[in-house]
């Protein structure tokens, strides 16, 4: 049978996605079928929110904790993971304010090593270019410009941005590109909530029991996990999340003012091992308010589609699925136009 595609294996067309996070991997593993994609990110590795730090021995996700399924097409991705190893079950329930578990049906999984390295599985064999960072994007008729903060310049006939969308709309404006009203209200209404992560390494257990988080009902924390009771750290370790009420509150504070706070109401059996402790503020770290489909293509402009988590579903899962669906409709219009 024939390839349902039009494109030409001699030309093919060329999409960059920006963001080497759950969308913008997924979508590009999908895309290479159809396209030469360059996965471009501004970090120093890839992941995105997927984020996992080393501090001494100690090993600490920061970002997403864990992954849940929802649906049938997750889960047959979740379910390769875990025959290959990259992530194993966690626990199955919901973790309530004592660490104690609710059984609500849904296993959590974790990645086995950690949360990032299901970003460094997903980004094998793929063209992903890390310390990139997007500046400005600028089209002409029928291309765009991906302009990046060195001065460098990639011409691509398909973008798909996967960057928290006020940072794909902030390059957009660097590049005068003119969204139509309709465009600009869909992507002006996604909001996200922020929270400050604390890391901290420990001298001795942390207190919690197994499986190693608790979920508070009141702040300032919104969670706390142990990452030796989860399985990914050497050493006694704990992620620390802020509400978002406190996470907004305490923005402008002090390392030093935030830490305090979170760890007297941490309230720890051990005590925290001098300079380790570590703060990273998550401006976007969940979308408050999000779009009511799994992508949205812009309009009067080649073909730049936006997704991510703000797009049909937050959470580890509904940025996979925006990436695939994003992944599908770009495959779609370069087969058939
Ligand atoms: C503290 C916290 C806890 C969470 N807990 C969970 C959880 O337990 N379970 C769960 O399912 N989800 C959780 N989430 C949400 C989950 O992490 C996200 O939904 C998901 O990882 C988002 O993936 P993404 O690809 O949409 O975006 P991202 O992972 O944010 O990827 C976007 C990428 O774009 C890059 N980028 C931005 N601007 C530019 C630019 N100008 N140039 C180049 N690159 C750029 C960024 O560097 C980033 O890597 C949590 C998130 C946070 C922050």
């Amino acid at each position: 049978m024939q390839r349902p595609t039009a494109v030409s294996e001699v030309s093919r067309p060329r999409v960059v996605v920006i963001g080497a996070g759950m969308a913008g991997l997924t979508a590009a593993h999908l895309l290479t079928a159809v396209a030469d994609v360059i996965v471009l990110d501004k970090g120093r590795g890839v992941g995105g929110r997927l984020a996992t730090r080393r501090i001494g021995d100690a090993t600490l996700d920061h970002g997403a904790q864990f992954i849940t399924i929802h649906s049938a097409e997750f889960a047959a991705t979740v379910g390769r993971w875990v025959t290959d190893g990259v992530v194993a079950p966690w626990f199955r329930g919901r973790i309530g304010p004592e660490g104690v578990l609710d059984p609500d049906g849904h296993t959590r999984f974790r990645g086995s090593v950690s949360m990032n390295a299901v970003a460094k599985n997903l980004a094998v064999g793929l063209d992903v270019r890390t310390a990139s960072q997007v500046a400005a994007l600028t089209h002409d008729a029928e291309s765009w410009k991906v302009t990046l903060v060195d001065g460098s310049e990639l011409v691509a006939d398909v973008v798909l941005a996967t960057a928290p969308v006020p940072q794909t709309i902030a390059l957009l404006e660097k590049g005068d590109v003119v969204l139509t009203s309709s465009d600009a209200a869909a992507l002006n209404t996604i909001a996200y909530d922020p929270c400050i992560a604390l890391m901290a390494v420990l001298d001795g257990p942390s207190g919690l029991t197994e499986p190693g988080a608790v979920d508070p009902v009141e702040g300032p924390i919104d969670w706390m996990a142990d990452n030796q009771l989860k399985g990914i750290s050497s050493v006694p370790a704990v992620t620390i999340h802020a509400t978002p009420e406190f996470s907004r509150a305490q923005w402008d504070e002090s390392d030093e003012a935030i830490t305090g706070a979170l760890l007297a109401a941490a309230r720890l059996d051990a005590a925290v091992v001098a300079g380790s402790v570590q703060i990273q503020r998550w401006l976007y770290a969940r979308p408050s308010v999000e779009h009511p489909e799994r992508f949205l293509r812009l309009s009067d402009m080649p073909l730049f589609v936006c997704a991510g988590d703000a797009f049909g579903g937050a959470k580890v899962e509904g940025a996979a699925l925006s990436g695939a669906a994003a992944a599908a409709v770009i495959g779609s219009v370069l087969g058939l136009e």
